[in-house]
């Protein structure tokens, strides 16, 4: 049953329902209300009308939610179901295709990266109703989830994009990495960048943060020769069209800017987004398994390491 609990605007009659849904006894986590019933801190898109969950000030009623249509139903799922597909692909990777310890050691930290990233998201989309501390922080850490996962998705490109290289190149990269999404946490994380009105600025810092790979990206393609190293570049070039893609998309909020209302429940803007980060992690690993598996089995370059 879906209970649609409506505030009309201007109206003094009817009570603000939403307010009345932390109470005990009430099993309101199949209910969806309009945009107009929520509390600010849920109310940060005003393009998505209705089917929104209420306030619910209860976990277990926040968890029983995402297994009812709403507008956050296909947010939580979709990075539910990319944290599954990680873990699936982190144990067959290091059990069948790993070659030595450092090859599963850099891979096992773009896995973790992922994972962390879409956890802290499936656990935001989850909870993001319980009430604005909940909303609050876990949106904080879905952030710096973001960052974990663009900062851990250099490590399997400069260890093997500087395969032969000396170890203070590599330390180089991924502590300069390390350092701007340190930096970039410093932002998004901060208390007075949230909210829906610096959704562009947060779009922005996880763009920059993301182009600084350009730095080794470029170091490793005009240090080797260009064919066949291009062919793995590519992958990170559309790694990157598709994060940037996905950045742009959030911030602007199509398509439910241009028809609000029409996307409530299906393919809105931060459901597009997930779809673009799922696709870049794919990328990131292909394209990555791919450079390593060139490196250490069809040039059998640097055995000793
Ligand atoms: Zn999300």
């Amino acid at each position: 049953m879906n209970i649609s609990l409506q505030r009309k605007k201007g109206s003094q009659s009817l009570p603000d329902l939403s307010k009345a849904l932390p109470e005990k006894g009430l099993k309101r986590s199949d209910s969806t209300v309009k945009l107009d019933a929520l509390p600010e801190f849920l109310a940060d898109n005003e393009f998505l009308l209705d089917g929104h969950r209420p306030e619910l000030n209860s976990i277990p009623e926040c968890v029983k939610s995402a297994f009812f249509l709403h507008t956050e139903t296909c947010n939580i799922w979709t990075h539910f179901a990319g944290c599954v597909g990680v873990v699936i692909l982190a144990i067959h990777y290091l059990l069948t295709e790993s070659q030595n310890w450092h090859q599963s050691l850099s891979f096992a930290v773009f896995f973790a990266g992922a994972f962390i990233c879409m956890g802290c998201s499936t656990v935001y989309h989850t909870l993001i109703c319980h009430s604005e501390p909940y909303a609050r922080f876990w949106a904080k850490m879905d952030y710096c989830g973001i960052v974990v996962l663009i900062v851990a998705s250099f490590a399997p490109w400069v260890h093997f994009g500087f395969y032969c290289d000396s170890s203070n190149l590599k330390l180089f990269y991924l502590g300069s990495a390390f350092l701007c999404g340190m930096a970039a946490m410093f932002v998004v994380a901060a208390d007075r960048f949230r909210g829906g009105e610096y959704r562009v600025l947060r779009a922005v810092v996880f763009i920059v943060l993301g182009l600084t790979g350009l730095g080794p990206g470029l170091h490793y393609i005009f240090s080797h020769d260009m064919w066949p190293h291009f062919y793995f570049y590519s992958w990170l070039i559309i790694m990157a069209v598709l994060y940037i893609s996905g950045g742009i998309i959030y911030a602007v909020r199509i398509p439910e800017r241009l028809w609000p209302g029409k996307f409530d429940i299906w393919c809105q803007s931060h459901q597009i987004l997930h779809i673009c980060v799922m696709l870049g992690v794919l990328t990131c690993y292909h394209g990555a398994s791919k450079l390593a598996h060139y490196r250490i089995e069809v040039l059998n370059e640097c055995p000793d390491i």
